[in-house]
């Protein structure tokens, strides 16, 4: 895990609570809220169904940098690989960040009846916190947007059917 902190795109890896299957990390401050443990909780679930692809659908593309090693044979244009570690878009991080920061903000949703700070959580897409792996901010809006909204019908419709199931079982 501190390894993995030194690389150059993931930046504020060590200071921020992570998994790395099966385990989760801790960040620096020690701090760790329900939030944050079913965020990692889904990467957890996600790395488990789908094994060794997970890191490495995480660490596209810039995983390719390591073609480079190639080199040694002799040819150096296999060189041309470490372009692979400038911030290009990740659609597979942000599509497995996207679940998790999804279940976060559903859990809140059910937890407080909000949604949270939906901007901070777009933030985490197109800032350099996961190394600008999704900077479409008007997509990704739409993403959350539509999963509150998907939530919020869900939801409604399964809290006001528990409801009904409650109140007849009152009534003889
Ligand atoms: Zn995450």
């Amino acid at each position: 895990m501190r390894a993995l902190s030194k690389l150059p795109f993931l930046p504020r890896f060590s200071k921020q609570t992570t998994t790395i299957y099966p385990k989760i990390y801790i960040g620096d401050d020690n701090k760790i809220t329900a939030d944050t443990l079913l965020h990692e909780y889904v990467h957890l679930a996600d790395w488990k169904k789908i094994g060794l692809l997970f890191p490495i659908l995480y660490l596209m593309p810039q995983i390719f940098a390591l073609l480079a090693v190639a080199a040694i044979g002799g040819n150096l244009w296999w060189l041309l690989c470490l372009l692979f570690l400038l911030p290009i878009p990740s659609p597979t991080r942000a599509y497995l960040e996207w679940r998790a920061y999804r279940a976060e903000m559903i859990f809140e949703y059910v937890r407080t009846g909000q949604f949270g700070d939906i901007e901070h959580r777009i933030e985490q897409f197109i800032s350099a916190n996961y190394y600008f792996m999704f900077p479409f901010k008007k997509y990704i809006k739409s993403k959350f947007t539509e999963a509150a909204n998907c939530a919020r019908v869900e939801l409604t419709g399964c809290l006001s059917e528990a409801l009904a199931e409650a109140i007849s079982s009152l009534n003889p």
